[in-house]
């Protein structure tokens, strides 16, 4: 396994194994801490689905372009694996993990399987992703969706951009406290993420 893999595959067992350890209350305790963000995560895919699902399945899916699945290009959040692991099956986390360790494809991302993407809900990165070209045939048809998109990408930031305290850093903090720690923490070991955290506190954002 290349680094990414090494790193991928350490958080999602990081986050399985405290699952499996720490079942009835720690989960209840974060499965009530993701409830308001899996009603967001609803309505993006509501969204997605009415005004993209036809463009993204001829263009990209049918002709098995998946062109947006880059090679270990994709950030994952410690958090996206969290929420993940929590609305999962052990099966499903079981074949992300065989996805990691052996990909179905030398070029695309390693979580990109014969059947689409192995997540159940996919990282954030990828479900607000949107392509130029679909962006620009959607939008332009449809200029209602150009609005509905901005109020999407307007509530994503409520819970990922720690310029106020945001879910994704809540979810790190947790595991944190209990002695855990992950590359993939970026809320708190990314130098930009860091800093912006800082600047927030000291303008009294983080109450
Ligand atoms: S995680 Fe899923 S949606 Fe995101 S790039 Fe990989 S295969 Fe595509």
């Amino acid at each position: 396994m290349n680094t990414y893999q090494k790193e991928q595959f350490e958080t999602l067992n990081l986050v399985r194994n405290y699952m499996a350890e720490h079942l009835a209350v720690e989960r209840t305790k974060l499965v009530s801490m993701i409830k308001d963000y899996l009603c967001f995560r609803d309505d993006t895919s509501d969204f997605l689905f009415t005004y993209f699902g036809n463009i993204c399945t001829r263009n990209c899916y049918e002709n098995k372009l998946s062109a947006c699945c880059s090679k270990d290009g994709i950030i994952t959040f410690f958090a996206d694996h969290v929420i993940n692991a929590l609305v999962s099956e052990i099966s499903e986390l079981d074949a992300m993990a065989a996805a990691v360790q052996n990909p179905a494809h030398d070029f695309k991302c390693i979580y990109l399987g014969k059947n689409g993407c192995v997540w159940k809900i996919k990282p954030i990165v990828c479900e607000m992703f949107l392509c130029s070209n679909a962006e620009n045939e959607v939008f332009k048809k449809n200029p209602e969706s150009k609005k509905a998109w901005t109020d999407l990408e307007a509530r994503k930031k409520r819970y990922t951009w720690p310029d106020r305290p945001v879910l994704f850093d809540a979810l790190e903090q947790y595991f944190i406290a209990s002695g855990f720690k992950s590359d993939l923490m970026y809320m708190n070991n990314s130098p930009g993420l860091l800093r912006l955290k800082q600047n927030s506190i000291k303008k009294g954002h983080y109450i």
